[in-house]
């Protein structure tokens, strides 16, 4: 595993000295030229040694709007005398802490330390010490309590005293010794995850028994199980709380897909960012081990099952599932084309099973309870079942909520995250991180699909979007673009310096493959710098008397990414921008050169 040694490298020495690099090529007999492949394309690995501290800001969505690139600027200027061997202040994309913004990871030698919601007063004393070898304790995700008391209706071991851990493992292993039985169990599985209505919840939004069945039916002995914790979209942390509050859950997940595909090892990929949801998994997988429901002779059944944690080399576009996948392969991580599907050509190019952390957790109390049937029964309205949001920005009570499926953002924002923050007025808001744009409170209709507005009272020129019942398969009708990553802006909020922030993201986040995204990101990045540092007149942007603007630009561009990226990036890259100038005319306004005014 290069990917894994690297780390140990690493973590060890801090960098990836040349000496290493050598050795670990002829240990492995792995060609230098792979290792050096792999090391040069996660950020996370580094090829020259650090300075004795690094502090990295985060500069996206929830952080940004709580002044993050300001604070970033401030730092920067007060340790402008510090040795760049001694310490550098830089941006970084989203740490996944956006409930608690802005937030700061400050690694010194081998320690990586998270401060969240601190002043820059704050966060310079802490630099402050931090050089001095005195750095002050960090905030750990574990003692931030939960915002909803509520009990999650996912953990159904907390809501059901009778039932031991590990209950859907040890009734599928008890189902059986021969093929008969376990089929007949595999059935019921398949069957329950069906009667649920279980969506992927990594966004894509796939029926979860279809995948299963898929890879079950899939020709090939060899199998594999991968959970997707590479959580690195903005605004989206609901994995973190997931692995850190019910680590067991996922892994009872991975534990019964490896038994109901008969596959031969499952990997649980988390992003290196959230230590202490890679602790609380690697202590769960040892407790399991220790039950004897993980790893070899699965209660004296013979049959064998490990799991292990990947800790991911950095990089967004590790989320993205053939990247993903090509990333535990030791490989860069970027995107294949697809298809074939992961379900038949994954892993090693076998029969892979990829589900995102939620999805795996919702297994157990679906496959327990009434094979399947109160999951769906706890929508709202017609819509199937629960899930997880994480929601941020300007409201009173960011945090990770388990709603039913079907609530509007209205209720999201109202009911469970308290409201707008300091008495602001809602101004925006984005429903997938930065991917899918921003959307205004009133929307025009005739930006919504056409099947949705027939639903809708005739007549109807506007749409509030607080009134969106909240289900992946209504949004795409509406063809508005729906995450687990919800992400409010009040009237406050500055929406020119929120899409250039966002656009930048995916700059320095594609993988550069098509050259499509990889130019037309940078482009983008360009216009919105023109809007944001006001070098552009009304005509120069959306154009006059027939000559066209830098809208039809980012039209044009928004055209040729959306036809020729290999993934979603690539697809989703300009909606910022696009969205910008087509709901907030009133904020571009003042960003609008005058004429006759400097450029
Ligand atoms: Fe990489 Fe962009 Fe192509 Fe995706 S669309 S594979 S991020 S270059």
């Amino acid at each position: 595993m290069i990917v894994q040694e690297l780390h140990h490298i690493q973590e060890r020495l801090g960098y990836l000295p040349e000496g290493e690099l050598r050795a670990l090529a002829e240990r492995t007999r792995t060609p230098l030229y792979r290792l050096q492949e792999v090391s040069s394309f996660f950020p996370h690995f580094r090829r020259q040694p650090p300075p004795e501290v690094e502090v990295k800001v985060c500069r996206d969505m929830a952080c940004h709007r709580r002044g993050s690139c300001e604070m970033l600027e401030q730092l920067k200027s007060t340790y402008k005398d510090e040795s760049p061997e001694r310490l550098s202040i830089d941006g970084v994309s989203c740490l996944g802490r956006c409930d608690r913004a802005p937030a700061v990871c400050i690694d010194s030698g081998a320690e990586s330390r998270n401060y969240v919601q601190r002043s820059v007063d704050e966060l310079r004393e802490i630099v402050r010490e931090t050089l001095d070898g005195r750095p002050p304790p960090h905030d750990v995700d574990a003692s931030y309590p939960r915002q909803s008391s509520e009990p999650w209706k996912i953990d159904v071991y907390a809501n059901d005293s009778s039932l031991e851990p590990y209950s859907a493992v040890r009734r599928f292993i008890a189902s059986g010794q021969d093929d008969k039985q376990r089929d007949a169990e595999r059935d019921r599985i398949v069957k329950s995850l069906e009667t649920a209505g279980l969506l992927g919840m990594g966004g894509a939004g796939g029926r979860a028994y279809k995948k299963w069945q898929d890879v079950l039916t899939a020709t090939g002995d060899v199998k594999y199980v991968v959970c997707n914790a590479d959580e690195s979209e903005p605004g989206t942390f609901k994995d973190r709380e997931l692995l850190l509050r019910a680590p067991h859950l996922v892994l009872e997940g991975v534990i019964l897909a490896g038994l109901f595909l008969n596959a031969q090892r499952g990997y649980i990929y988390i992003r290196h960012e959230y230590p202490e949801q890679i602790q609380a998994v690697r202590e769960a997988i040892r407790q399991a081990e220790a039950q004897r429901v993980c790893g070899d002779d699965i209660l004296g059944s013979g049959v064998d099952f490990p799991v292990e944690v990947f800790v991911s080399p950095g990089g967004y576009i590790c989320g993205e599932q053939t990247a993903l996948i090509e990333a535990i392969e030791d490989k860069r991580a970027e995107p294949r084309n697809r298809p074939p599907e992961l379900q038949t050509n994954g892993l090693w190019d076998k029969p892979t099973l990829l589900n995102n952390v939620e999805t795996l957790a919702w297994v157990p109390a679906i496959v327990l309870k009434e094979d399947g049937k109160w999951f769906a029964d706890e929508g709202r309205n017609k819509y199937l079942g629960r899930r997880f949001f994480s929601i941020s920005g300007d409201v009173a009570k960011p945090g990770v909520y388990e709603v039913p499926i079907g609530i509007t953002v209205g209720e999201l924002i109202h009911d469970f995250a308290g409201g707008m923050r300091e008495e602001q007025t809602l101004k925006a808001i984005a429903l997938s991180g930065p991917s899918g744009g921003f959307w205004p409170v009133q929307v025009p209709v005739e930006h919504l699909g056409r099947e949705f507005v027939k639903t809708l009272p005739l007549g109807s020129t506007h749409f509030d979007i607080q009134n969106m019942e909240m289900d992946i398969a209504l949004a795409r009708k509406m063809k508005v673009m729906m995450g687990a990553g919800i992400v409010v802006f009040g009237d406050g909020a500055d929406m020119v310096g929120a899409a250039l922030a966002c656009l930048k993201f995916f700059r320095n986040e594609s993988c550069g493959k098509c050259v499509p995204c990889r130019i037309g990101s940078q482009k983008l990045v360009e216009i919105a710098t023109d809007l944001h540092e006001r070098r552009l007149d009304q005509a120069a942007l959306y154009g006059r008397n027939g000559s066209s603007g830098k809208q039809q630009l980012v039209d044009i561009l928004a055209e040729t990414m959306e036809l020729t990226a290999i993934c979603g990036l690539g697809t989703v890259a300009p909606n910022p921008l696009s969205s910008l100038l087509t709901h907030f005319q009133d904020d571009v306004r003042p960003y609008l050169k005058t004429t006759g005014s400097p450029t």
